[in-house]
């Protein structure tokens, strides 16, 4: 029987920490040769994930990141290409493998 002080099972499985690095599979590289600081990448992010280096140009902050590509597809100039990156945790791929 539980009374008030009994803490309650918790069923979050830390991973360390909530970032999106953990489960996404691509992510957003910039060419900053071709990028010409238009900031239609930083306006098209649905995530909010875009931050604007000190100068000027920008970089996806991995943590909000979730690697859409839309960012990719906005960038008029091309400089925008997707890296192939997998940080899941071991048990991750495990679930996703039972579970696709
Ligand atoms: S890949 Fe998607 S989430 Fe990541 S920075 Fe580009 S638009 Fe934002
Ligand atoms: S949309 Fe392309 S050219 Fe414009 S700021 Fe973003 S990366 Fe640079």
């Amino acid at each position: 029987m539980q009374n008030a002080q009994t803490p309650k099972p918790s069923l979050t499985i830390p991973v360390g920490g909530s970032s999106n690095e953990y489960w996404r599979f691509e992510r957003p590289v910039w060419n900053t040769d071709k990028c010409i600081r238009c900031g239609a990448c930083y306006l098209a992010c649905p995530d909010g994930a875009i931050v604007q280096t000190s100068e000027g140009y920008y970089d996806a902050d991995p943590r909000l990141c979730k690697g859409c590509g839309i960012c990719k597809q906005q960038c008029w100039t091309g400089c925008i290409s997707l890296e192939t990156c997998d940080q899941r945790p071991p048990w991750v791929v495990l679930v996703q493998k039972i579970i696709p």
